[in-house]
């Protein structure tokens, strides 16, 4: 999901909807926006669908008075996905003693349902079927003496991944959790105005300035123009998502100071590194594959062509639920480029193989479109575990790499040659010089490596095996 919140602007609202416009491939599904005005109070809009379709008329964003707002683009994880609903759609927004408060969280609460079942057994009544919706209920049960007071207290009784943007009549907050596992980025709007945002791109939309990081397990609260610093949990070695830098940032945007499309470049140079192949051209899978292969044609010389076009009016083809929709989108979202194919020995790049169905329908279009030979190449690891952290992967048994070894899965894939980047390669690319550090990671890579930073405890409980 993508996350965004602005104080100390005229009309919040409209600078929310640019901030979740330029999130948006953080999450297709639905969206909202809550503001408040000192005169009128709390306004809130969610809907289904895309910012583009729902927060640009006049109509929404006049019920949308304020200056200062929070909004939430959503697409589904573990537990409830494909069946948004919305009533399911953040920000989740409550009134209890102190005003009041809305709050919007990308991640994963790892110990929802349990917190979920003791809240209800306490007579909490939840809206929504959504994980996030537990903070809003313990902040309104603290007994804290101010709202950030009373977010603390309700995120120390968290497990999980979160980055939360929430609000009050006055004030901005923004958390980490304290592994650090999702970003969130702290702007500045002019002379009084300051903005967070899950990344950077959407800083630039709004013309904001980068002003840092919010730091893993750091609370800043921002209100009467000034920014206050807090560190509500016990420190420890910040394990930040691995898979932002491969695949779910936007390329124009800086993760911890650094470039996403350099760090996407230096991982396919990697890759042309350690799995050398001769071939004519080298080919990305749009658009999450592209940077990638622009490294790995340039460090293996071999050169690189479109050989895949991609229709521009279509979203990433794995937020859509079912399985049908998804074998359909493939074709919907991409073509090839027959004259640039044919005879040709192809290095093909993407960024990930997680069912195998994009993979499997791309090869076989290359192959009807007559190249010579299919060299697959993956600027990450073998996906095969689920991410219990706020990324969409399918359960275990869904995964190729957790069901196939690497040469089962080159033959199901009907590929000439199937290789992908070594872990310690991945953190090569990403700036650690000396590759991961077994005793303790510097990033979170579950999903490649089944090393969970923080116990699924619900998903435990439902009987999965670490
Ligand atoms: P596959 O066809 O192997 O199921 O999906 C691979 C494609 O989905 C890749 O091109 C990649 O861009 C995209 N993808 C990346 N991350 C994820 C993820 O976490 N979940 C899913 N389902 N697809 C992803
Ligand atoms: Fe990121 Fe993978 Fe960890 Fe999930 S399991 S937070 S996708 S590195
Ligand atoms: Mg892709």
């Amino acid at each position: 999901c993508g996350i965004f919140g602005v104080t100390g602007v005229t009309e919040a609202a409209n600078f929310v909807a640019l901030g979740l416009h330029a999130l948006q491939h953080r999450g297709q599904e639905a969206g909202g926006i809550v503001t408040h005005d000192a005169g009128t109070g709390f306004h809130s809009a969610r809907r289904m669908g895309l910012v583009r379709d729902n927060f640009t008329s006049a109509e929404v964003i006049g019920t949308l008075p304020g200056t200062i707002g929070i909004g939430h683009v959503r697409y589904s994880t573990a537990g409830h996905k494909g069946q948004t609903a919305i009533r399911d759609v953040q920000p989740f927004f409550g009134e209890f003693s102190m005003g009041g408060a809305a709050v919007a969280h990308n991640g994963n609460i790892t110990n929802a349902d349990a917190l979920r079942r003791e809240l209800i057994s306490r007579g909490s009544i939840f809206q929504s079927s959504s994980d996030s919706e537990c903070i809003i209920h313990l902040m309104a049960r603290s007994m804290g003496a101010t709202i950030p007071d009373r977010m603390e207290e309700a995120l120390r009784k968290v497990e999980g991944a979160f980055s939360v943007v929430a609000m009050t009549r006055s004030k901005l907050i923004g958390v980490r959790d304290p592994l650090g596992v999702r970003p969130l980025v702290l702007g500045k709007i002019g002379e009084e105005g300051w903005a967070l945002a899950s990344e950077t791109c959407a800083l630039d939309i709004i013309g904001a300035e980068f002003v840092r990081d919010v730091e893993p397990g750091e609370m800043v609260v921002i209100s009467g123009g000034e920014v206050e610093s807090y560190s509500p949990f016990r420190p420890r070695r910040s394990r930040f998502c691995i898979f932002e830098h491969v695949y779910f940032s936007r390329p124009d945007s800086t993760l911890g100071g650094r470039s996403v499309y350099e760090t996407r470049e230096a991982i396919g140079m990697e890759l042309a590194k350690e799995a050398p192949v001769e071939a004519d051209l080298v080919c990305p899978v749009p658009d999450s594959g592209t940077p990638a292969a622009i490294g790995y044609s340039r460090a293996s010389g071999i050169p690189y062509g479109m050989g895949i076009i991609r229709n521009q009016y279509m979203g990433r083809t794995f937020i859509e639920p079912s399985e049908q929709i998804r074998n359909m989108g493939v074709r919907l979202k991409l073509n090839v480029n027959r004259a640039l194919i044919r005879g040709k020995r192809i290095i093909l790049v993407d960024d990930s193989v997680v069912r195998g169905t994009t993979s499997r329908k791309i090869k076989e279009m290359i192959l009807d479109a007559g190249a010579a030979e299919v060299h697959f190449r993956i600027a990450s690891p073998p996906t095969s575990w689920p991410c219990f952290y706020g990324v969409d992967t399918p359960e275990r048994e869904k995964l190729l790499a957790a069901t196939m070894s690497e040469e089962e899965m080159r033959e199901h894939l009907g590929v000439t040659s199937l290789k992908f980047i070594s872990l310690d390669g991945l953190y090569r690319a990403v700036g650690e010089t000396a590759g991961r550090d077994p005793d303790s990671p510097q990033y979170c890579d579950a999903c490649f490596s089944g090393d969970y930073p923080i116990r699924p405890a619900d998903m435990v409980d439902k009987g999965f095996r670490l």
